[in-house]
């Protein structure tokens, strides 16, 4: 099926992502072909998000980063909105307001880490302060430099305090995206995500890949790996996706609460 390990590099070791091909699928020849597994994968998914949140002691952390149109909002639709609604928090983070930038670049995100017993999905994240922040000169170089450290040091933190966290990259080919543009500017239901920012960010498609092949590589740490996936077919990028998450729920090892003493020996009243 999907290993998990064939979309992460170990700790130290650089990623490439011109080495890494957005249109890859696998074994996998079509969307029908994907449909059986993705949909298992799924139903596990929505197994364990129970058992996370009866367990109680631990959460799960899912951060998106890509490219615009890479699929960030698909995935949250198709992997995660099947799950209990009650247990996921969703956060979108986007251009920073005032108050936001009077603080710490961490500030703004810690707030929306997930509690124990609960999944959060980041869309977008505390990488965009070393990505568009740095591809864009938004901070000097010796701002966003010091980053990588800091952004390591707290997920260490959420790590430590009982949150697992994956990192996910949604890698489409320029290519891709050009055609996922061109189809936002023609279909009238879709002309209101067209924005002529984007048109600006993929201009520095190479700066951003730099950003991002130097952001994956230093923060790829064993309490927070990064995982490269291929998502210029979106049926292939969903079962990767859910095939990761189920993994890395399987290892959290839940369990349910102690049922309390005596169990049994409670009559349920007639009323
Ligand atoms: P989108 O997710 O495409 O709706 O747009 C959100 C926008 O916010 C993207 O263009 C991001 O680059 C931008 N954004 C998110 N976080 C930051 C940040 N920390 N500094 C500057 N821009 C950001
Ligand atoms: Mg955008």
């Amino acid at each position: 099926m999907i290993n998990a390990n064939d979309f992460k590099r170990p700790p130290g070791k650089r990623f490439r992502l011109d080495e890494i091909d957005p249109g890859d699928t696998g074994r996998f020849k079509g969307k029908s072909d994907a449909a059986k597994p993705t949909a298992a994968k799924l139903e596990r998914l929505r197994e364990l998000h129970e058992r996370l949140y009866a367990d109680g002691s631990k959460g799960l952390l899912v951060i998106l980063q890509a490219m615009d149109t890479a699929g960030k909002d698909g995935t949250i639709t198709h992997v995660l909105g099947p799950l209990n609604p009650q247990g996921v928090t969703v956060t979108p983070f986007k251009v920073p307001t005032e108050l936001e930038l009077a603080h710490d670049f961490l500030w703004r995100v810690h707030s929306a880490a997930p509690a124990r017993g609960s999944i959060a999905i980041f869309n977008r994240s505390h990488y965009e302060d070393v990505l568009v922040v740095r591809v864009k000169r938004l901070a000097p170089p010796a701002v966003w430099k010091g980053r990588y450290d800091h952004i390591n040091s707290f997920e260490r933190l959420l790590a430590d305090s009982g949150i697992t966290i994956v990192k996910l990259f949604l890698h489409i080919s320029p290519e891709e995206q050009a055609e996922r543009l061109r189809e936002r500017q023609q279909t009238p239901e879709k002309q209101w995500k067209f924005v002529p920012g984007d048109l600006d960010d993929r201009k520095l498609w190479p700066n951003f890949m730099q950003a991002y092949e130097d952001a994956l590589t230093r923060c790829n740490t064993p309490w927070a790996p990064w995982y490269v996936v291929p998502a210029n077919r979106k049926w292939y990028r969903n079962l990767v996706v859910s095939s990761i998450l189920v993994e890395t729920m399987e290892r959290m090892n839940f369990k349910y609460p102690k049922p309390i003493e005596n169990i049994a020996d409670y009559v349920i009243p007639e009323v």
